[in-house]
């Protein structure tokens, strides 16, 4: 079995029930997506619209591509006939871009809403009250080429693991508030994007539905 294969089985097996993994393959040669694909994966994360255009072209059909990273408007046009989800969308701009150019395909595309809980100054994406007040506002409600399915995080960067722990309590607190007050009639309202390599099982412990794994299946990115 493959190096990727047997990594694909270890974090695999970590995963409970319900919780889907996502294998983030960006800046990985088509090579070892392909590894992953023979070895069952089918749906990849990637964070670079170009890098993506690539990919698809090359991979089977039958791939579920995600797009996991901080996306441009002017972009969206390009990915909007294929994308699967769309994880992190961090303005209401971008929310109506994605909706105007699902409509011009046809499609209803999933997305999450990205919060920006972790300290760090450089992540993108709404605060917690933010995006509170932006499901009040109920502007959402006439994007009908647009579901939004959920809430994505990414936690600190830090070894403190109850730091992340608490990051994504409040993520999954947020989350089933938005729920009670706003979708409880809306069964598609149910993903929790959080965990990545280094602290997926803290992830799973919260409540997470979907993870985003790259280097603990794919060894470390060459930038
Ligand atoms: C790169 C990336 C990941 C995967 O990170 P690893 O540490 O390689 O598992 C997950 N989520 C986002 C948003 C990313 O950009």
């Amino acid at each position: 079995m493959s190096t990727i294969a047997q990594n694909l089985q270890r974090v695999k097996a970590d995963l409970p029930d319900g919780v889907t993994l996502v294998a983030i393959s960006k800046f990985h040669p088509i090579e070892a997506l392909r590894e992953a694909y023979d070895a069952g994966q089918r749906i990849f994360g990637e964070s670079h619209v170009q890098e993506l255009q690539r990919k698809v072209a090359e991979m089977p059909n039958d791939v579920e591509w995600h797009f996991i990273g901080h996306l441009q408007t002017n972009k969206v046009k390009y990915i909007a006939p294929y994308v699967a989800m769309i994880h992190a969308v961090d303005t209401e701009h971008l929310l109506r871009e994605i909706d105007k150019q699902a409509a011009r395909c046809g499609r209803v595309i999933d997305v999450l809403l990205e919060l920006h809980i972790a300290e760090e100054e450089t992540k993108y994406g709404f605060s917690p009250e933010a995006c509170r007040e932006f499901i009040a506002g109920g502007a959402w409600r006439e994007l009908s080429h647009v579901r939004i399915r959920g809430l994505m995080m990414m936690a600190s960067f830090t070894d403190d693991t109850e730091q992340i722990r608490q990051e994504m309590l409040l993520a999954r607190h947020l989350f089933d508030e938005l729920k009670r007050d706003y979708f409880a009639d809306e069964p598609y309202f149910d993903e929790r994007s959080w965990g990545m390599s280094h602290d997926y099982p803290i992830a799973v412990e919260t409540g997470a539905t979907l993870v985003r794994v790259g280097t603990t299946i794919f060894g470390e990115r060459q930038y």
